[in-house]
């Protein structure tokens, strides 16, 4: 059940106030607008009218009880869409062209098998909902062309289902929310180490079927590094795969299902490698002069064996800028830039590490390797303060996210990988695509970017890119950079997505990505696990109208 309030990230309370050296520059820069545009309320939102049929109703409610078959307005609110740019501005306009007809809450494996079946026999398309926090569409509720669709809510399936301390496996059920899985690992003194910028609103189920990646997975490896096994209910049965450390068992299917978001069946359980909860941890931050020279830095880093920190994260110069800006710390700020000025490092890109050890021997060793790393190129130290700032506040941009798009302001983020032979073309390439696309629709915008993910091959690129909204036509703003953005990444050849997925939004660039045999190949899959079509109709495979599309 999404833990979040209905138009806009977390809970109401926990609004982040835009700082007053934030407020100036996108003033000055962007010409944000002094007026707020706060979303109506919940009861206003209109939404097309539940299609479920008494019959269909009661068929449901046989399977998971009378009281989880919700079609109330505010569920079907809130398993409408997702968490992404164009989910909340159609939330805030007071009108939503999709919603689902009803929202299911199954309570074992079981219940969810026989969910499936019962929705197959009733030509019910089913969405499966984690926390909702999908930024590509995943979970907007289409029905593809059936009789309706429900939301398949996994939370009332949470919780720690096995332990194996002495390997290092354990197995929680798929709608298990980031900090409550953390929490129950802690108990055996684990931790799976996965910390995506969501984590607080995130399910494991949702993380495997999206193939995340967390902040720390440069140490700890991404989800699909760190899953072993998992179940899968389809509607045409259930698949277990196997856990055990490795097998030459024919291809692996458990790939198959990871990353399959919602189209082939649903996640009940997935068990992971964890690891003991690290003795000793370092955060600091460190100043960069260039970008350019900076990746070579990381390409060093990620190459000399043992050196790279757990959290890696390094933002280019307008990344960086801007941060500061809405870090609103002035004074600290001013002497920060002093300070690199003194050392010749003008335009910085600020780099955060985060260091961890089974004790305080084996993090010096780690950071020692990794420090003569930086050092010879030419990196400035920052101090602890500021990497621990970083820390703290890890889960707070989202935050801001709400309070720019009351202010009138376009944010959206995107990302994708490259070797490290194409990282700068590419960046280059989709840092211009977003500026023309933002600045030929007459709302010039600030773009920037961080690498995040470090691989022996390449890393991550995470941009940012904010402008003023062009009012009554939001939706085309964004469409027309997104479109702009996701060619200039087909066009150099790196990947569509790094972790956000494919969902809806990325549909149209996979099949270049995977070729046409490729996406055949997924389809013939679906066709087993999923006959009737009833999974996640209009994602991963299907290539359906984005949202502000001409
Ligand atoms: C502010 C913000 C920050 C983010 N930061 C990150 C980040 O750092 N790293 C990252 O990887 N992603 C990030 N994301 C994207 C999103 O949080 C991830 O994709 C996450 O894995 C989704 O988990 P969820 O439980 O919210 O899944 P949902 O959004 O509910 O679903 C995502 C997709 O998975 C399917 N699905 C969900 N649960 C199951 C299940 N049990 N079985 C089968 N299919 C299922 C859904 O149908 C949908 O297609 C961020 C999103 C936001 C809004």
């Amino acid at each position: 059940m999404s833990r979040q309030r209905w138009w806009g990230w977390g809970v109401d309370g926990h609004d982040e106030p835009l700082p007053a050296d934030g407020d100036a520059l996108l003033t000055a820069e962007l010409g944000m607008s002094p007026d707020r545009r706060e979303p109506p309320p919940l009861e206003a939102l209109v939404l097309p009218t539940s299609a479920l049929a008494p019959g269909a109703r009661s068929a449901l409610e046989n399977v998971v009880g009378s009281a989880w078959v919700r079609d109330d307005h505010a569920a079907r609110v809130t398993h409408a869409v997702g968490r992404s740019y164009p989910d909340l501005v159609r939330l805030r306009s007071g009108r939503l062209d999709v919603a689902p007809d009803a929202v299911l809450l199954p309570g074992t494996a079981a219940e969810v098998l026989a969910a499936l079946r019962a929705c197959a026999r009733l030509d019910l398309a089913v969405v499966p909902f984690g926390g909702g926090t999908s930024v590509v569409g995943g979970v907007e509720a289409l029905a593809g062309g059936r009789a309706g669709v429900v939301a398949l809510d996994l939370g009332r399936l949470t919780g720690l289902v096995h332990v194996d301390v002495r390997s290092g496996l354990a197995t929680l059920r798929g709608g298990t929310f980031g900090p409550d899985a953390e929490a129950e690992l802690a108990e055996h003194g684990l931790t799976l180490g996965h910390r995506p910028q969501s984590f607080e609103f995130s399910t494991v189920g949702g993380w495997v079927a999206t193939r995340s990646a967390g902040q720390a997975s440069t140490g700890y490896g991404r989800i699909d590094d760190l899953v072993q096994g998992l179940r899968l209910a389809a509607p045409a049965g259930e698949i277990v795969t196997g856990a055990g450390p490795a097998t030459a068992a024919g291809p692996d299917l458990r790939e198959l299902l990871v990353g399959s978001e919602g189209t082939l069946g649903v996640i009940t359980e997935a068990t992971f490698r964890v690891r003991p909860v690290p003795g000793a941890t370092h955060f600091e931050a460190w100043a960069l002069p260039g970008f350019a020279a900076s990746t070579e830095a990381l390409r060093a880093l990620a190459q000399a064996d043992a050196a790279a920190a757990t959290v890696t994260r390094l933002s280019d110069e307008e990344e960086t800028r801007v941060n500061l800006a809405m870090a609103g710390a002035s004074r600290r700020v001013g002497a920060l830039k002093a300070y690199l000025r003194a050392r010749g490092v003008e335009r910085a890109c600020l780099l955060v590490l985060g260091w961890e050890g089974a004790d305080a021997a084996q993090l010096r060793a780690r950071r020692e390797a990794g420090v003569r790393v930086l050092r010879a190129h030419g990196a400035v130290a920052l101090g602890a303060k500021a990497g621990e700032a970083w820390a703290r506040r890890r889960y707070h941009g989202p935050y801001l996210r709400d309070e720019l798009l009351t202010r009138g302001v376009l944010i959206e983020t995107l990302e994708t990988a490259a070797t490290w032979t194409t990282l700068l073309t590419t960046y280059r390439a989709v840092g211009a695509a977003l500026r023309a696309s933002l600045a030929a629709r007459g709302t010039p915008g600030l773009v920037g970017c961080h690498v995040s993910h470090l691989y022996r091959t390449g890393a991550s690129l995470y941009f940012t890119f904010l402008a003023r909204q062009e009012e009554g036509a939001e939706l085309e703003q964004w469409h027309a950079a997104k479109t702009a953005a996701s060619d200039a990444i087909a066009a150099a050849g790196a990947t569509i997505t790094h972790h956000h997925a494919v969902g809806r939004d990325h549909a149209p660039w996979l099949a270049g990505e995977v070729g046409d045999l490729g996406v055949a190949l997924l389809r013939a899959v679906k066709a087993t696990l999923d006959p009737g079509g009833i999974m996640n109709p209009g994602k991963l495979l299907d290539a359906p109208r984005l949202p502000g599309a001409p």
